[in-house]
């Protein structure tokens, strides 16, 4: 671990911002506008530094795994953008309002309503967690031997479609797997890669392909409405279903908003919307975008498979009107997807991301680019050559950034990755670790300690070990294994 002294001030880079498109396009030189959060503060949480001494025992303790670490023990908190979200004071008097009857809660009826209207999909079916209705989905569409392609694999989602006898097959576009590819969107699908699996397993084999919008694992990055409508026409003529993973479609469209041509003129809502009417069902974790603490849900338009859907969800997560959710929870999270879609809240949402990406490359940093939706990703592999993949960098960026700061980062590289079928490590073109930014929680001055740290890390990367398992769960291996460092 890095013992660094060298401290580099980044308090310089300018305080205000282009537009986060300006950002993320070398060359183009439009108007300087500043932007602030549409929202003012009503309530704080405090927070408080630890002393270098209790960070170390704390990584230790927690065999070098930030998850594992207390929450107690973090300064700033960039784990994950899942279910950490503030709610707004609207959403807090919507949780007064819950009707906690076990069936035909009317919060239940409220959300559906609101899923139709601002995603078009007909029929809802709640779950505790996006994985609960991944799970669903899997059991329903998947049979042993198929095959699932997707724009990249999300770690929980692969685990179900493999669980439900279906092996992956991932058809990104090849610039999703290169950090310093500036394609606008890398969330794209690549149409040979399809053909070729089409033509290897025939299309019989392929139950659906889920598509991701703004694609965790590839580092927040878009898919195009141009290549969703492809991909529509594609589907349709081999007639191949499409699952939307939307858990973060309001940040997809506002890039597409801010990117594609002949889009900066609709709504980021309007986007939203024309996104999910080009799929056939999707899948929510509405701990991301809706800006709830806890919730899912599965929608879709199909009535036979929403009557098979409610058939499994009694068993797995409860009544087909609750689904694991207080009615309370479903009320928040109806009001946290009409807030979620507002153009002022997406403008501030990723203007903040891209505020700390951008002092991040002034300095220098690895980064994957362009900027994507929810988190800046550092290219562990280019900031830590020294360390082998095999030793997971990532990982041992992510301990050593907690140890210099007290920020608490994320592990996206080897160890998510996991084992294939035959218990072989994956070894990902990708080892990344991921700053992670809380939906309306942090301020700027956050941003630019995280900066800092980052760089102090950075500048003593060579002091950095690499990392061993001395425990090693059998799947989602990344949440729980725990870690000593190489000698
Ligand atoms: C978080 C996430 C999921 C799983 O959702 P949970 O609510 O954590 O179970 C699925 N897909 C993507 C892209 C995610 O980010």
């Amino acid at each position: 671990m890095p013992q660094c002294s060298t401290v580099v001030s980044v308090h310089s880079i300018a305080m205000s911002y282009h537009s986060p498109f300006s950002l993320t396009t070398e060359g183009e030189s439009m108007e300087k506008r500043s932007w602030a959060e549409p929202y003012k503060i009503k309530m704080v949480e405090l927070i408080k530094m630890t002393t270098k001494p209790e960070r170390q025992a704390a990584i230790v303790e927690a065999g070098y795994n930030t998850f594992l670490l207390k929450s107690e023990d973090v300064y700033i908190d960039l784990l994950t953008d899942s279910g950490v979200g503030a709610m707004s004071d609207r959403q807090w008097a919507g949780m007064m309002m819950g009707d906690e009857a076990y069936a035909g809660s009317r919060n239940f009826y409220h959300l559906q309503q609101t899923i139709q209207s601002y995603y078009s999909y007909k029929f809802t079916v709640p779950t505790h967690q996006g994985r609960g209705a991944e799970n669903i989905l899997s059991q329903l569409l998947i049979s042993e031997g198929d095959y699932v392609p997707g724009n990249m694999y999300f770690t929980t989602t692969r685990l179900h479609q493999e669980l439900a006898g279906g092996t992956f097959v991932d058809v990104i576009i090849d610039e999703a797997y290169d950090p310093s590819s500036k394609h606008p969107f890398k969330g794209n699908v690549d149409f040979d890669k399809l053909d070729r699996l089409v033509d290897e397993v025939g299309a019989s084999r392929i139950p659906y392909i889920c598509i991701a919008t703004c694609v965790n694992m590839a580092g927040g990055q878009p898919i195009s409405l141009s290549n969703l409508n492809a991909l529509r026409v594609w589907c349709d003529k081999h007639d191949i279903v499409i699952v939307h993973d939307m858990t973060r479609v309001a940040e997809n469209a506002y890039f597409i908003q801010q990117r594609e041509e002949g889009c900066d003129s609709k709504t980021v809502r309007q986007i939203v919307k024309e996104i999910c009417e080009l799929t056939d069902v999707a899948t929510m974790s509405s701990k991301k975008d809706a800006m709830v603490n806890i919730g899912g849900f599965l929608a879709m338009n199909d009535a036979k498979l929403y009557e098979r859907a409610c058939e499994l969800v009694v068993v797995y997560e409860g009544l087909h009107t609750y689904g694991g959710m207080a009615g309370r929870d479903m009320e928040a999270l109806a009001i946290g997807i009409g807030e979620s879609v507002q153009d002022d809240h997406m403008q501030s949402r990723v203007g903040q991301v891209e505020y700390l990406w951008r002092q991040l490359d002034s300095a220098g940093v690895p980064l994957v680019r362009p900027c994507g939706g929810h988190a800046v990703f550092l290219d562990a592999q280019a900031i830590l050559p020294h360390i082998p993949q095999e030793q997971f960098p990532a990982q041992a960026l992510a301990a050593s950034l907690y140890l210099e700061s007290g920020i608490r980062a994320m592990e996206r590289g080897a160890v998510s990755a996991g084992r294939d079928k035959s218990g072989a490590n994956h070894l990902p073109e990708l080892e990344l670790v991921r700053l992670t930014i809380p939906r309306r929680v942090y301020t700027q001055a956050h941003m630019d300690v995280t900066a800092e740290s980052v760089i102090r890390v950075m500048n003593c990367a060579d002091q950095v070990k690499g990392l061993r398992f001395t425990y090693e769960p059998r799947v989602l291996r990344f949440f729980q294994a725990r870690f000593e460092e190489c000698t």
